[in-house]
């Protein structure tokens, strides 16, 4: 039995790219009002990868329970460029699902991951699918240039949450790598591989290993809408990575453990010390208090760390879907040109 997996016959050779064409992953959520320019910018690249590499493109648009008129949009789009399908979930599931979805969907050999409000600049796929073929990469990543226009503490936050998770892992997730991202071929083999459901991305396309690039880039402002990702949504995203990914947490709380009960060893010794060569009682009320306190809160913090792996094994274990597709549509670009009525084929 092979307790690994085997897939490099599945590597890119520049020749033989452009046959495993390219599929690009776009995750909406309340997107319309810019989902129309994105389309045509999206054609736009296909054409010129098409012209330049012969690359086959199929866009993957993932509605995760939009409540605006993403998926009215959506239907209506025409496959004038490159191949369209259109997956639309039963409910917002976030982010991560809504990725798992168009990856479990996508056709191609390569994947493309990109945010449908504009943010990941179509310009810049020419660049990254040039490291996969020209340059033999398997993870070409994107990563922000500089984090100037954010708040010190966020950018405090981010270094902690990095330090923490990548804290004596042997592939380090590198700090500001977006979800802007190329997988050839066999890195989507591998990623599709992994068999558990909380995923976090960004940790595994690092962790898979290969060949890997970074690229700078600077994100676009939003072309529409706010964020979605607040700092509690931020901060619960944070603790789902961690804990889905890194058992840093549970190594911390056990360090941690060490580190509280050697100071109050040390804190024993001092005082049967200070007994035996003064002989007076030490007074010791309040420090009995403040000690009492923080071992309280320490082991609250410390079991509430472990009871969020314990709920990942729960979720494991119980196994559910990650996400429902209330609605799958796929329009082909070659079906468009012979007949260009737009015509929808329903596909289950
Ligand atoms: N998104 C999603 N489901 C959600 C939230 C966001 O599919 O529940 C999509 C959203 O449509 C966008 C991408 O994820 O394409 C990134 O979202 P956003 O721009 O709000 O995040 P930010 O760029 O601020 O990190
Ligand atoms: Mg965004």
């Amino acid at each position: 039995m092979m307790l690994g997996t085997n897939v490099s016959n599945l590597s890119t050779t520049a020749t033989n790219a452009a046959a495993q064409g390219m599929s690009i992953i776009v995750p909406l959520y309340n997107e319309a009002a810019g989902l129309a320019s994105l389309h045509q910018r999206i054609g736009n690249v296909a054409n010129t990868l098409r012209r330049r590499y012969g690359l086959a493109c199929e866009v993957v648009y993932v509605d995760d329970g939009s409540s605006d008129a993403t998926l009215l949009i959506a239907r209506g789009l025409l496959a004038d460029a490159l191949d369209i399908q259109l997956v639309s979930l039963s409910r917002n599931f976030g982010k991560e699902a809504a990725l798992m979805a168009g990856l479990d969907h996508a056709r191609r050999g390569a994947v493309l991951f990109m945010d449908g409000d504009g943010q990941h600049s179509p310009d810049l796929v020419e660049q990254l699918v040039t490291h996969w073929i020209d340059g033999g990469y398997d993870v070409v990543y994107t990563a922000k240039a500089h984090r100037d226009n954010e708040t010190f503490l966020r950018r405090f936050a981010v270094h902690g949450f990095y330090s923490l998770i990548n804290w004596g892992a042997r592939q380090k997730i590198p700090e500001d790598a977006g979800d802007f991202r190329l997988l050839s071929p066999r890195a989507v083999a591998a990623l599709r591989q992994l068999p558990e459901r909380n995923r976090f991305f960004k940790g595994l396309a690092s962790w898979i290993g290969f060949r890997q690039i970074r690229v700078d880039y600077e994100p676009a402002p939003r072309t529409h809408g706010v964020t979605t990702f607040s700092v509690s949504r931020l901060l619960g995203l944070s603790i789902e990575g961690l804990t889905s990914f890194s058992l840093a947490p549970l190594r911390f709380a056990s360090l941690l453990g060490v580190l509280l009960a050697s100071g109050a060893f040390l804190f024993g010794l001092s005082i049967v010390w200070e007994v035996w060569t003064t002989g007076k009682q030490v007074p010791g009320y309040p420090s009995l208090m403040v000690g009492l306190m923080t071992i309280g809160s320490v082991q609250l913090i410390m079991i509430g760390i472990v009871g969020e792996y314990i709920g990942k094994i729960l979720s494991e274990l119980k196994a559910r879907p990650i996400y429902f597709v209330a609605e799958h549509s796929e329009k082909s670009f070659e079906a468009e040109k012979a007949a260009p009525a737009g015509e929808m084929t329903v596909a289950g």
